[in-house]
């Protein structure tokens, strides 16, 4: 790090110096996240909020980052030579347990929502029942609950004056009634309830408007590459698209960076000037499609001249649209937008799977690959888990199909909140997962995912008449215990295989003693 710092400062303006850095510094972040230290996380943060943030021209952070380095080098050395000093973050739940987002819930059924405060708990929110009204309202003006659920039960009258309250303290609410009678519902919009639940309050119902509360999720900016070895282009991009934070503007002026540029930015479009000195942007184009990674980037080519031969040349050669110069700032955003918003989308769907949103199996499978090449060459370990739920054909035959999809729906949702950023999670397909662990030994492997098991285990699902749960058995293969992928993935499979044979509900480690 201290190096690729020293590279950036010959040459702040270079983009590629900084990406070389930044690589640095995830790693830095990486390590500190898997050994617990937390003080090196919380030194790292302002560093990598400013780096992921670096409008142009990068050279102005310069300083900025600067100022921040000794403080991330005191945090390393005490890290290490502190010894005992160590503190473990935990995974986002654990971290969320002290500050997890409440609930209120204004009722007077007690057993409509016993179960509820138990289970909500689970999926990290901290629920509260008030059966007195005045009460409740000082509780929600005091904590200021994520949402507000409303028992309407007697009559939506009774109830007016604490919504208007609520609306008053702006805080959201839900309705809550035992039917969900038009009018009554009616009431509950007019009155700008958020939703409208129909007792008894199911626990899926509920965490699924809950969570885009508590985690909205911000669409993070659209990556632009510019290459363009003229200056004054360069400033005038720059200019033209600083007023709009959806995207974001990476510079590069050498053409023989790009490649190395593009793997470490990952830009959601490419604006390639058609003349460069010493080639043109087709060339480029070319190199770049070459690669397999690459070969659905958008590009938008800029140039000055509007020859109509020439720009049908531009596209035969993997071209997506042509900009003549000079290009006004807001047909630049337009099209950039436009180009990058569908190539996300698209690259969403090719890695995402559509029920539980996790990656799918092939990305699941590419992101392994990644991570034990990572492994090798950094010399730390990983570890591989395969989840499958216990006797699931029973639960699509005993309580449906749909409410199977819910439980897998449950169990994506608890990995991905229980495990870190850091870590990969997908969908292996049907009812069995993959958890990716990265500098993690077996036996921490063992320990982390056999408390998602006990975890998992303890939540409820809910069916037409009742409610049950279920569980999951797991086998965890390790590099470099084991060689390659398929040697991997074969070992984790044969233990969860003796886990199922052993009785289910239980995590073996290939290559250990039950
Ligand atoms: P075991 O404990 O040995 O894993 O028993 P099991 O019943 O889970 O066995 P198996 O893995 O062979 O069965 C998986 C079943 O999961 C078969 C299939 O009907 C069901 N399934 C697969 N994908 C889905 C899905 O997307 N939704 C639902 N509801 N069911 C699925
Ligand atoms: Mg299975
Ligand atoms: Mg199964």
């Amino acid at each position: 790090m201290v190096q690729a710092w020293a590279g950036v400062g010959e040459a702040p303006a270079e983009l590629e110096r900084w990406a070389s850095f930044m690589l640095h510094c995830d790693r830095l972040h990486g390590l500190a996240q898997e050994q617990g230290m937390a003080e090196v996380e919380l030194a790292l943060a302002p560093l990598l909020h400013l780096l992921g943030d670096i409008a142009e021209p990068a050279d102005a952070a310069y300083l900025p980052a600067n100022r921040l380095l000794p403080a991330i080098a005191e945090a390393v050395r005490t890290a290490y030579d502190g010894g005992g000093k160590r503190v473990r973050t935990g995974s986002p739940a654990q971290r969320a347990a002290t500050a997890s987002p409440g609930v209120l819930v204004l009722s007077g059924d007690e057993a409509a929502t016993e179960d509820l405060l138990l289970q909500m708990e689970h999926y990290g929110y901290r629920v509260q029942r008030e059966p007195d009204p005045q009460r409740g309202l000082a509780a929600a003006a005091a904590q200021r609950p994520l949402a507000v659920i409303v028992d309407l039960s007697q009559g939506f009258e009774r109830a007016a004056p604490i919504v208007a309250e609520l609306a008053r303290l702006g805080l959201p609410w839900c309705a809550l009634a035992r039917q969900g009678d038009y009018r009554l519902r009616l009431q509950a919009v007019r009155q700008g309830a958020l939703f409208f639940f129909v007792a008894p309050l199911s626990i899926d119902a509920l965490v699924e408007v809950l969570d885009p509360l508590a985690y909205p999720q911000q669409e993070p900016p659209y990556r632009v590459l510019l290459l363009d070895d003229s200056r004054t282009v360069l400033a005038s991009v720059r200019q033209a698209l600083r007023p709009y934070p959806q995207l974001h503007l990476g510079v590069l002026s050498r053409p023989e960076r790009v490649l190395d540029v593009l793997n470490y930015y990952w830009p959601d479009v490419l604006l390639l000037d058609y003349h460069l000195r010493d080639c043109t942007g087709l060339e480029v184009a070319r190199i770049i499609r070459q690669h397999k990674a690459f070969e659905s980037i958008p590009i938008i080519y800029l140039t000055s001249e509007s020859r109509e031969a020439m720009q049908q040349e531009a596209m035969r050669y993997g071209g997506d649209d042509f900009l003549v110069k000079p290009v006004g700032a807001e047909q630049l955003f337009h099209t950039v937008l436009h180009r990058a918003r569908r190539y996300r989308g698209l690259r969403k769907l090719m890695v995402e799977d559509s029920l539980t949103g996790l990656y799918n199996h092939v990305k699941t499978k590419s992101l392994l690959q990644q991570s034990l090449a990572q492994a090798e060459r950094q010399k730390v370990p990983l570890s591989y888990a395969i989840l499958d739920i216990d006797h699931f054909k029973r639960v699509n035959d005993d309580y449906g199909h749909a409410t199977g999809d819910k439980v897998i729906k449950a169990l994506a949702r608890y990995l991905r909140q229980h495990l870190r950023d850091a870590d990969i999670v997908g969908r292996y397909g049907g009812e069995e997962f993959v958890v990716v662990l990265q500098n993690c030994q077996p036996e921490q492997a063992r320990r982390r995912i056999d408390s998602l098991r006990e975890g998992f285990g303890r939540l409820y699902h809910a069916y037409e008449d009742g409610i049950f749960s279920t569980t999951f058995s797991a086998g965890i293969a390790h590099y470099p215990g084991c060689a390659g992928m398929t040697e991997l993935m074969a070992a984790a499979d044969a233990a969860l295989y003796a886990a199922k044979r052993a009785g289910r509900n239980q995590v073996r480690v290939a290559g250990m003693a039950g």
